[in-house]
């Protein structure tokens, strides 16, 4: 028989929930569903860290900048859930934008610098949204561990960040990015995709290594690894370009030379999809490459 997942509707729903079982170890997997194998990676490393794992589905209207991106994004419940039973994810939890922001709902988490340049920068409010719900869905599951994809580098760093200063108990668990056979990072959006921009869209990935390939090649100049990865994308007539960004993994401050960690990352438009990828240039481990 198929498993069916356990669904969870309202906050009173997920305390008591939490409070029916002595888990020691609670991992929550925070998602705006859609799922695919990007997301089911988050819930097999809680699956095989945490003794109950819950999921939360919450296409959250606070951490959208632009109305259509919001209208256009894509749901299937019934297959997420599916998913996440075979998965074996314990609870799903499903809150209306009603109940994550009730009538009167005033308070707002307000990240700092590490908010300010590369996704912050153009998606103004973004982070903002992203860290209120997210502090939210914290103090509702109160998991022992919370999962967050390296694919969104710069809302994992925000997100440390935030539970470190509010000193939040739970131990954040970066997963890395699941990608498609071609490179392509896996991501909701990419359905919006057209055939002949779906190919198109393998240029991030390709633009990503061209400057992985520079920096190996003993190239630590900032600039010079961005020319890299632009030179890639100009070269795809479907790709404009709105940033190529060389930042301190932790920090996302803006870097000048590389001496030991890089964050590069980009976000690019195909046609009307605006895509976003990154990956982490660590001279460590190029010399362990190399050993
Ligand atoms: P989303 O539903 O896009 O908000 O993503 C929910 C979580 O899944 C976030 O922590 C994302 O970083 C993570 N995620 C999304 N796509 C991927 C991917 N391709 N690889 C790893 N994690 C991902």
């Amino acid at each position: 028989m198929m498993a069916v997942i356990e669904t969870l509707e309202t906050i009173a729903a997920v305390r008591a929930w939490r409070a029916s079982g002595g888990w020691r170890t609670v991992g929550l997997v925070p998602t705006m569903g859609y799922l695919h194998e990007g997301h089911l990676a988050l819930v097999a490393e809680a699956r095989a860290t945490c003794e109950k794992v819950v999921a939360s589905i919450f296409v959250n209207p606070a951490q959208f900048d632009r109305e259509e991106d919001l209208a256009a994004y894509p749901v299937d419940l019934e297959q997420d859930k599916r998913l996440l039973a075979k998965a074996g994810c314990d609870a799903l939890f499903l809150p209306t934008p009603a109940t994550m922001y009730p009538e009167g709902f005033d308070t707002w988490v307000e990240p700092g610098a590490v908010a300010a340049e590369q996704e912050g920068r153009h998606r103004p409010g973004h982070f903002r949204g992203v860290a209120t719900v997210v502090l939210k869905l914290l103090n509702i599951v109160q998991p022992s561990h919370a999962f967050f994809g390296q694919k969104d580098a710069q809302q994992l760093a925000v997100i440390r960040a935030f539970v470190r200063d509010l000193d939040v108990a739970t131990a954040i668990v970066p997963v890395a990015t699941q990608r498609e056979a071609d490179g392509l990072a896996r991501s909701s959006r990419n359905v919006r995709l057209s055939p002949a921009e779906r190919q198109a869209a393998t240029v991030l990935y390709r633009g990503l290594r061209a400057a992985e390939d520079a920096f190996r090649s003993g190239e630590g100049r900032a600039a010079a690894l961005a020319h890299a990865v632009h030179a890639v994308l100009d070269a795809e007539p479907r790709a404009q370009t709105e940033y190529v960004s060389v930042a301190d993994p932790d920090t996302l401050r803006e870097l000048d030379t590389v001496e030991t960690r890089a964050l590069v990352s980009l976000a690019v438009w195909i046609g009307k999809t605006r895509l976003i990828d990154n990956l982490i240039l660590d001279a460590s481990e190029q010399a362990r490459d190399g050993a």
